[in-house]
């Protein structure tokens, strides 16, 4: 009997409320993952996002497998003991981050074999060596190891990396197999879930979400290669195809895509769950995602503003400090101020999706989408 079950509570046009159930519990979707890349959600710990609402992470294989090493967490118990979070956790197999060391790395059938950014040391990533890893990791959810390219490649290459993901796809399933005969997972068991390649290119992604659901059943289906250059109309449009050609009965995961405008717009086509390094990234600059766009804490106009960073936000940062103070924090170099834009930013996304979930659940998605994007894209963005 599988642990993992997706249910729909309320459809309304394209847009999904529904109830993904893993064995750490249960993700009330539309959701926004936090990325704890590094087995943290940079300067948060487990208590904050319980807090703030957050009920699914994400972490990396291939930054954790570089260090401390998949080996050393699983001895540990996996890593919900490691890092001591009991909710669900989805690993990114490190596709994005292994075919992003240009220079580093040679690609071949087998698979890639690179440098690592830390040392050096040579390494190599196939679709069975990847399951490996996720598998000593033990997170609910785990991606295929799949090929990554840039966004405005042309079709004949997007076609090239797209057949090579599928061909990886059946590999990862095999080992997945094997490794469940041999020593079956010592607590929870896991969803492999395949990645829709294709690029810009309507036909190539078509054929690709085709292709995966002729290979399985999936417990769920993520979409890679979104958000990597091509323009957002582009992305936008690519969304709708992918809608179009997944079962309605399986959550998708938008990989990496977690602009505040980009997960309103990806939940009105369909999608489910949605990670991003943008919150902790953008809240270590100083950047912080308001109901009216972006600010940047650390301009001048700020100096004396009683205000919290934004009116209508209930976070620990916003209840408590004015943006003058943050501001101080920043420009004083003092590390609170980084972790209050970071709390404040995760926090802004998860209850982002919260008010979405809602919305769709009222049958009110299209007015509210349209109010809610109005006003974000009203005010000048002061970010830098
Ligand atoms: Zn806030």
């Amino acid at each position: 009997m599988s642990e993992f079950a997706f249910s729909l509570e309320a459809q309304h046009g394209a847009a999904r409320a529904g109830r993904f159930t893993t064995p750490h519990g249960v993700v009330e979707t539309p959701a926004f993952m936090a990325v704890g890349t590094l087995a943290t959600v940079k300067s948060l710990d487990p208590d904050d996002l319980h807090a703030m609402g957050a009920q699914m992470i994400l972490s990396n294989a291939y930054h954790l497998h570089l260090r401390p090493g998949d080996e050393l967490i699983r001895d540990f118990g996996g890593l919900h003991r490691f890092m001591q979070w009991d909710g669900p956790i989805l690993t990114d197999s490190g596709g994005f981050q292994v075919f992003s060391l240009e220079g580093l790395r040679t690609v071949s059938e087998e698979g890639v074999e690179f440098r690592s950014h830390i040392d050096g040391s040579t390494h190599v990533f196939t679709p069975e060596s990847v399951m490996r890893i996720e598998r000593n990791l033990g997170a609910d959810v785990i991606m295929q190891f799949d090929h990554v390219i840039p966004g405005q490649s042309e079709e004949s290459v997007a076609r090239d990396a797209s057949e090579r993901s599928l061909r990886w796809l059946v590999r990862a399933s095999a080992e997945v197999e094997r490794l469940t005969r041999e020593e079956p997972p010592r607590d929870n068991s896991q969803a492999l879930f395949p990645i829709v390649q294709g690029g810009i290119h309507a036909s190539l992604r078509r054929e690709a979400a085709r292709a995966i659901r002729a290979q399985g059943d999936w417990a769920g289906y993520g979409i890679g290669g979104l958000s990597v250059g091509e323009a957002k109309p582009e992305m936008y449009r690519i969304l709708e195809v992918v809608d179009s050609e997944l079962p309605s009965d399986r959550p998708r995961y938008l990989m990496g895509v977690g602009f505040p405008e980009d997960l309103v717009e990806g939940v009105l086509r369909g999608v489910d769950l949605f990670d991003c390094v943008a919150p902790t990234r953008m809240g270590r600059n100083g950047a912080a995602f308001t109901n009216d766009g972006r600010l940047n804490i650390k301009r001048a106009e700020f100096r004396t503003d009683k205000r919290p960073l934004d009116e209508r936000c209930d976070c620990t940062a916003c209840r408590r400090f004015s943006r003058a103070y943050i501001r101080h924090l920043f420009t004083s170099d003092e590390i609170l101020g980084l972790r209050l834009l970071s709390l404040h930013n995760v926090h802004f996304l998860v209850h982002l999706m919260r008010d979405a979930r809602a919305a769709i659940r009222a049958g009110t998605i299209d007015a509210w989408s349209r109010e809610w994007l109005a006003r974000y894209h009203s005010r000048p963005v002061t970010a830098a």
